[in-house]
């Protein structure tokens, strides 16, 4: 059912992209956060959503990236920007919740009925997309983990079963997106990061759920959080960098055809990309916090320490995580240096 695994891309070797989200234009929402208000409403939200997506293309494309998205322009939140179309997410019911291995406390939607995609969520929004670029493109859906995580359960009591209901809608979607030309479909789930026992148990398999049937590349997106306050504060005294160790063997038996990783902020070493079998790789080089760009020189001694693991064809040069909450020219700058060190090493290897 898989399209060939060759995307018609710009490069043939070392292929840059970005994770998903890029940040939104400050007259569109309120910028640097990650729960951002429209400053828009209407038909001309819908215009200046428009507007933002010909932005960021124009951006991903002038720096020659290989496989682009929209820039989740069109979502104020990666996981409640797509569950607000869902049935059944009551936003209006909101309780918070200890969320992410008790990290963190939310506000959270409370699901008290069984979820339904009743319509197409992200189709329009692709069909724009795919109008305005040749380049092949990658939409980005949250993983059932992370949304059950992030939602208050008050219809399933069972947390298996409320992610294997979220994976027959995230199936819908992924397989009409593929079928309206999405090249890549990458679903999020940084609870696997979090839940590893989950990940064993039942993860995977609610993963290979979403993506079954799925005519498009298929990614699983497994970082450590966004660049915001709370998650820097948390990696700063968190010692403990062996998730990958433990999840990439279990992703390596899954359909899932690209993982993507962090690896720029994390304290992980590339060596565990051992454990990944012959999928891509999307190699986080560029972290995602506030702090100014790492010059090029850097970011392209991650990328050879990575080729030391993962041949140049299925190395794909990325940043650690979205850039939703970022300055829009940081977040340019460190799109700049990455392509840069990806040039820089694409040169040295003799590949274009
Ligand atoms: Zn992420």
């Amino acid at each position: 059912m898989s399209k060939s695994n060759a995307l018609l891309t710009q490069h043939s070797a070392l292929r840059t992209t970005v994770v998903g989200s890029l940040p939104k234009p400050p007259w569109l929402a309120t910028p640097e956060q990650i729960r951002p208000t429209w400053l828009l409403e209407g038909p001309l939200l819908r215009e200046g959503q428009d507007d933002a997506v010909l932005l960021v293309l124009q951006l991903q494309e002038e720096l020659d990236l290989d496989v682009v998205t929209d820039g989740e322009q069109r979502r104020d939140h990666y996981i409640e920007g797509f569950c607000r179309q869902l049935s059944a997410f009551d936003y209006a019911r909101r309780v918070d919740k200890r969320t992410r291995g008790d990290r963190y406390s939310a506000p959270v939607p409370t699901v008290a009925a069984p979820v339904e995609r009743t319509r197409p969520i992200l189709l329009d929004g692709l069909r724009f997309l795919k109008a305005h670029t040749a380049r092949p493109v990658k939409v980005t859906i949250p993983g059932p983990m992370t949304i059950a995580d992030t939602a208050h359960d008050a219809y399933y009591g069972d947390e298996r079963a409320f992610a294997t209901a979220l994976a027959a809608a995230i199936n819908a979607e992924a397989r009409e997106l593929a079928a309206a030309g999405a090249e890549v479909v990458q679903i999020d789930e940084p609870c696997f990061n979090i839940y590893l026992d989950k990940v064993e148990a039942w993860g995977v398999e609610v993963l290979d759920r979403c993506l079954e049937g799925v005519a498009a590349r298929t990614a699983v997106h497994v970082c450590y959080g966004y660049g915001t306050p709370a998650v820097l504060q948390w990696k700063q005294q968190n010692t403990d960098w062996d998730q990958y160790r433990r999840l990439l063997p279990l992703l390596r038996d899954s359909r899932v055809q690209q993982v993507s990783l962090e690896f720029a902020a994390s304290g992980v070493d590339p060596a565990v990309l051992a454990e990944v079998g012959d999928k891509d790789v999307l190699y986080g080089a560029v972290d995602v916090s506030p702090a100014p760009a790492d010059p090029p020189t850097v970011i392209a001694d991650r990328l050879r320490a990575a080729l030391r693991h993962v041949p140049p064809e299925r190395l794909y040069a990325t940043t650690d995580c979205g850039m939703a909450p970022l300055p829009r020219a940081l977040a340019r700058a460190k799109l700049e240096a990455l392509t840069a060190a990806a040039q820089q090493v694409r040169a040295e290897l003799g590949t274009r």
